[in-house]
């Protein structure tokens, strides 16, 4: 088996500092799950940054690179600037809202772009550091855009690959920015090129038609000589995990709590980063029309927002919070009685065991973006439902739209459609609630991150060496 070198903008780990003492804990996220064991079972490595670790001490920092070294993970470390600019700048000033289609978020003048070149540089000298002939070179996602080109460079007869972990957006919106040829020719550097979906994959394919005149196969492109392959790998969950978390002791006296707490009403629950591609002002405004619409749910009806805080120091995010308090202090003061309100809404994050439990106990679930590369939430509510009920309302906008037929889909631009969805799903018999689930259980399950893993490298792996290739 090839050595694996991962490398992504964070390493899958968070360094924890209490009193004197740190600690070095493993993340418990979809990808961190679903890369340990080839990490692990290659002996390879994994390369990134551990986070702010700028206010240790000597020793402390001593202590969190052994125990990094422990778990085969190498630290890059970023400046405050960097992170400013190169994380919080480029990345999610730009290339995250151009790739979710919304330009009018994109600062009007761009002064990070050499940042970020230059920390995809950074990256790029540290992986060819570690690099050994023969291993497998696998990058993450837009903060890294540049590196497969970069590693190209340095080791040219490297097998690199590639996965885009957000939409990637059609030529239209694409050709908008500036640095659009460098970060094409930049993802170009490697063998193999991932996204979630066939959609993303002929965007790509278009841009590169448009922009650098590259008229291949849409799967298959000669970019310098070499041959490079494009394909969809739609990423799952550890459907295993959920199920198991969902159905332990722990789990379900917590799921007899929130139907308890939620009795003689329906619980309609949406989990997501407060971010503002996950259409939560929309969706709403959705429940709001079926209270004003319905008066037969009013007081009924218990709407669990979930909204963990994410990227506090982009101001977008700061305003979109302020707009998504605005709209939950507007529903629950109209609809709002001494003893209850339609909208809890709770600005914090939970543990997975706490999500699966919500889960559990949700009678619809809304997974309503405007725009998502997969999301997985929707994908972790159907595996923590092996009792076949519960009805998931999915927006079309989201990646997991291509693969979740059992679904209400709908469009979150509509908010009539997304109102009718939930009064669909809030009347739909047992029946037609356990036959989608059932539906859309055998999809996740059959498809969950091992089975996303294994098969992007055997794809990686199984192409013949790059001086085979060149045509
Ligand atoms: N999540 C979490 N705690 C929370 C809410 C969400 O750990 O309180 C996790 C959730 O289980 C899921 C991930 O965050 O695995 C969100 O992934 P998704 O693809 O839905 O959206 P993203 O945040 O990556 O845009």
């Amino acid at each position: 088996m090839s050595r694996l070198l991962l490398v992504s903008n964070r390493l899958p780990v968070t360094v924890k500092v209490e009193k004197d003492t740190v600690s070095v804990v493993r993340s418990a996220g979809g990808l961190a799950t679903g890369l340990r064991r080839p990490h692990e079972r290659s002996g390879g490595l994994w390369i990134g940054w551990p986070g702010d670790v700028s206010r240790l001490s000597e020793s402390q920092r001593a202590r969190v690179d052994e125990q990094l070294a422990e778990l085969r993970c190498v630290p890059l470390t970023l400046s405050a600037s960097e992170v400013s600019r190169y994380y919080e700048g480029y990345s999610n000033r730009v290339l995250w809202p151009l790739c979710h289609y919304m330009l009018d978020r994109i600062p009007r003048q761009d002064r990070d772009w050499e940042v970020y070149r230059k920390v995809n540089e950074r990256f790029a000298d540290l992986v060819a550091k570690h690099y050994q002939p023969g291993d497998t070179i696998w990058v993450h996602d837009y903060q890294l855009m540049l590196v497969p080109g970069m590693l190209r460079q340095r080791l040219p007869g490297a097998r690199i690959g590639y996965f885009h972990h957000i939409p990637f957006p059609s030529s239209e919106i694409f050709s908008t920015l500036p640095r659009r040829h460098e970060l094409l020719k930049g993802l170009l550097g490697a063998d193999l090129i991932g996204f979630h979906t066939v959609s993303y994959v002929r965007h790509f394919s278009g841009a590169l038609l448009r922009q650098l005149g590259l008229d291949t196969d849409i799967d298959r492109i000669i970019w310098e000589g070499r041959d490079v392959r494009v394909a969809a790998f739609p990423m799952g969950i550890d459907a295993q995990a959920f199920e198991s978390l969902a159905g332990d002791a722990g789990a379900a006296a917590e799921v007899a709590q929130l139907r308890k707490s939620a009795e003689g009403q329906r619980i309609l629950l949406g989990i997501d980063r407060l971010d503002y591609t996950k259409g939560i002002p929309r969706r709403l405004l959705a429940v709001q029309r079926v209270l004003e619409r319905t008066p037969a749910w009013r007081g009924r009806l218990r709407f669990i927002q979930v909204a963990v805080p994410s990227r506090t120091q982009v101001e977008a995010y700061a305003n979109y919070r302020e707009l998504v308090d605005e709209l939950v202090g507007r529903i629950n003061g109209t609809y709002g009685t001494v003893h209850n309100v339609p909208v809890h809404y709770l600005y914090r994050s939970f543990n997975e065991r706490q999500l699966a439990a919500l889960y559990r106990a949700a009678d619809v679930m809304l997974v309503t973006p405007v725009r998502d590369g997969m999301n997985l939430v929707a994908k972790e509510f159907c595996a923590a439902r092996p009792d076949d009920d519960g009805v998931l309302v999915l927006s079309e906008f989201a990646g997991a739209a291509a693969e979740l037929g059992g679904a209400l889909i709908v469009n979150p631009y509509d908010v009539d459609n997304m109102a009718d969805a939930i009064e669909k799903a809030l009347g739909m018999a047992e029946e037609e609630r356990a036959t989608r689930m059932r539906t859309l259980r055998k999809q996740v399950k059959s498809r969950d991150v091992h089975w996303w893993t294994s098969s992007f490298l055997d794809r990686l792996q199984g192409l013949p060496p790059v001086s085979e290739r060149a045509e």
